[in-house]
């Protein structure tokens, strides 16, 4: 179990910022009727709320996006794209986030289908972030994998034994992605 959590970088006051980075790069756009003829109109949480001049309709950065309507916040999203991207089972990221399987995995199943741009970005620019625990993470999932037996005396069947329950073991991971 990794001692850091992606969590612990990822404010959502951050999330929402890099969330407007992506969304609005080619200027506000109104969901509804995509005019440009938008202003700014307070806050929502860490969000931005908007009006529309044209269809007087109110959105905030979320509205129209996978996000939307979501009761987990924005910093969950990030940081299971990240356990997504390292190939963690939906068990785990339940375990790591501290949610439900039936939520996470209506998450990954959103992650995965949203291969929309807004996603796509968003996944970058969270990575850059977290990019010093990916490295740690990245580190930890190898030295779980990799078993030195060279200098070991270990009896041939017992080793074969050993990598059989690996690999059952990975293949019980892969059917659960
Ligand atoms: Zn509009």
């Amino acid at each position: 179990m990794p001692q850091i959590n992606p969590l612990d970088l990822l404010t959502e006051e951050k999330c929402a910022e890099l969330l407007r980075e992506v969304r609005w790069k080619n200027g506000l756009k109104c969901p509804y009727c995509n005019s440009f003829n938008v202003r700014r109109r307070g806050k929502y949480g860490d969000y931005f709320k908007y009006e529309c001049l044209d269809c007087k309709r109110i959105f905030n950065d979320k509205t129209g996006t996978i996000f939307y309507k979501s009761h987990l916040p924005l910093r969950y999203w990030c940081a299971a794209m990240i356990y997504y991207d390292l190939g963690y089972s939906i068990l785990r990221i339940s375990r790591e986030l501290n949610i439900s399987y039936d939520s996470a995995y209506r998450l990954i199943q959103k992650i995965k289908n949203g291969d929309d741009e807004i996603v796509i970005e968003l996944k970058e620019k969270v990575c850059e972030i977290v990019e010093p625990i990916l490295t740690h993470f990245k580190k930890e999932e190898k030295q779980e994998e990799i078993i030195d037996v060279s200098d070991v005396e270990v009896p041939r069947e017992a080793i074969n034994f050993m990598l059989e329950l690996i690999r059952v073991d990975l293949e019980k991971r892969k059917n659960k992605n």
